[in-house]
Parts: structure tokens; sequence; C-alpha cells
């Protein structure tokens, strides 16, 4: 896996930086990439951690589903089709629930978070990379938080 991407890094597309997504996962991950960026002679610019509140996020993960018939996606509570138990796109009356989706699923890989990757924080946070940002918020505000964080990753002015 790390040779796999010190491989893709030396790609010229890369050459202006790469973000890594969900990745390193535990401690044993970031002591990889560290040796790795530094082989490279590159280093990390910014660790970006989305806080999110917990129960918020299993309740938005457990009650979605989508439409039998053409997919469209669908929230219980906060993007229920406009007549409830119609699909707003096809009007089909079936749903599915996703197996990945339910609580217990996110229970779980919440779990492991703790367990496994959130070890990694002050790894993060000791040598000054650690940068907040409010995963709860509107999609828009935690894209332009991370934009501005990608900006002026040592968190001074461009
Ligand atoms: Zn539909």
């Amino acid at each position: 896996m790390i040779a796999m991407l010190a491989e893709r890094m030396q790609q010229p597309d890369c050459a202006k930086g790469v973000i890594f997504d969900g990745f390193p996962r535990n401690p044993a991950q970031a002591d990889a990439l560290d040796e790795m960026l530094r082989s490279l002679g590159q280093s990390l610019l910014a660790v970006i951690m989305l806080k999110v509140d917990e129960a918020a996020l299993i309740e938005r993960v457990s009650g979605r589903f989508s439409c039998a018939n053409c997919g469209a996606g669908y929230h219980e509570r906060f993007s229920p089709p406009r007549q409830s138990g119609v699909c707003d796109q096809c009007g089909h009356t079936q749903f599915t629930h996703r197996p990945d989706d339910n609580a217990e699923t996110m229970k779980t890989r919440l779990i492991t978070y703790r367990e496994q990757t959130a070890p990694i924080i002050p790894y993060y946070a000791e040598r000054g990379l650690l940068r907040e940002v409010d995963g709860m918020a509107d999609m828009a505000v935690v894209e332009r938080a991370i934009a501005a964080i990608l900006q002026a990753p040592s968190g001074h002015a461009a």
C-alpha cells in the first residue's frame, strides 16, 4: 500500500501536492507514511480532522433509504419524499434500506475509529499539524473550511 502511494506520488499530476482521504487509519500507517514522505523529501502540511457528534451521525446514517426502482436517495428526517411513501423521481412506492446504512454498522465503525484511528490524533497535534473542522456543519461550510486550510496549511494567511 505504502509502496503504491510512493509510486503514485511521483507522477507529474502530484507535483503540487496530494490529499490523503481517510489515510492513515492507525499509528502503524502514520509511521509508514512519515517514512515514505521522508524518503521522497516531502512532508505533511496539515492534517484535517472532521469533528462529528456520534449520536447525530448514527441518526443521519441510520435513516437513509432509497427508491427500489430508480435508486433515488432519501432520509426519514432530513430529506423524505414530498409525498410520504412515493418516490419524487419516478412515483414508485417500494423502498430499500441498504444493510450497510444501519446504526449497528455505524456504531462498529465508530468503535474501530476510537480504538485504531483516534490514537494518531495526538501524534499530529504535538507536531502542530492538526486542523479541526466541524463535520456537522452544512456541506458547503465544511468545503469552505477545508479549502481555507489547504490555501494556508500553516494557519497563516497565504
Ligand atoms: Zn424512484
